[in-house]
């Protein structure tokens, strides 16, 4: 059985990813940190869809639980592959960096960047074994662009466009596929209390983005139609920053 991991998948983009995902007919492993009800939720909107899946609550910024929690996962279901992996979970932490303390450093780069490897790591050996498969890492229009106030988030995102580009390099002659999405503002609950209309005259599509619209993006990188594209970054961000 063909799977989709999804990292984050209980709200916001990694919900929205976790239905289109369901629609290509994968199984979904939606992963959360501790909001289960929410998760339910996106479980919920799989099986509407036609889908099936399970969840997988694990925190991907600890790396012994992703060791324990998915790597027991791969040991105990060898019939289930995961095919396409989209590390989405992330967090922000937002400071001057005169005033950051050492918390939010570590913390945004556990969740954004060392997720990444820890995870990329474990899910990577099935796809070589199996000579194909799709890994896409949703990062920021902060990781390529550098916003004040977000050094740690910044600094983590470009981490993670760097390690998407040379994890491309290294196994693309084996049928796997590593990219990267860059959104800009998305409607979510990262974005929750964020003046909307004077943030939005920044934006030339003058609006914020959806978390369908990042989604769909996710869908298309991970069809098999886009074999050939890799290594890439794709933004999505309403024309504020190319
Ligand atoms: P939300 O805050 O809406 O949702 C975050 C999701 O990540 C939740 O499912 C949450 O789980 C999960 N999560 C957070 N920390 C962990 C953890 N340690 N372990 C497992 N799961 C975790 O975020 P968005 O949907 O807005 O963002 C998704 C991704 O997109 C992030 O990487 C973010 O940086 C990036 N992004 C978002 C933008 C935006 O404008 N929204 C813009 C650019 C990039 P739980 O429900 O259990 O807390």
């Amino acid at each position: 059985m063909k799977c989709a991991l999804v990292t984050g998948g209980s709200r916001g983009i990694g919900r929205a990813i976790c239905v289109t995902m369901a629609g290509m007919g994968y199984y979904v492993l939606v992963n959360y940190k501790n909001n289960t009800t929410e998760a339910d939720k996106t479980l919920d909107l799989i099986k509407q869809n036609g889908g099936t899946g399970e969840l997988l609550p694990c925190d991907v910024s600890d790396k012994h639980q992703i060791t324990e929690i998915l790597g027991k996962w791969i040991e105990a279901n060898t019939e289930k592959y995961i095919e396409v992996l989209v590390n989405n979970a992330g967090i922000k932490d937002d400071s001057l960096l005169l005033y950051m303390q050492d918390a939010q450093w570590e913390n945004v780069m556990k969740n954004n960047l060392d997720s990444f490897f820890y995870i990329t790591r474990l899910v990577l050996n099935g796809m070589l074994l199996k000579k194909y498969g799709r890994i896409i890492n949703i990062v920021s229009l902060s990781g390529l662009k550098g916003l004040p106030g977000q050094t740690n988030y910044s600094a983590a995102k470009a981490g993670v466009i760097g390690a998407t580009k040379a994890l491309a390099q290294e196994v693309a002659r084996h049928g796997i596929t590593v990219n990267a999405i860059a959104p800009g503002l998305i409607k979510t609950d990262m974005t929750e209390g964020m003046d909307e209309n004077e943030m939005k005259k920044l934006i030339p599509a003058r609006r914020f983005g959806l978390p369908e619209e990042v989604a769909h993006a996710v869908g298309f990188l991970a069809s098999q139609q886009a074999g050939y594209i890799t290594a890439e970054v794709l933004s999505i961000n309403g024309g504020m920053y190319s």
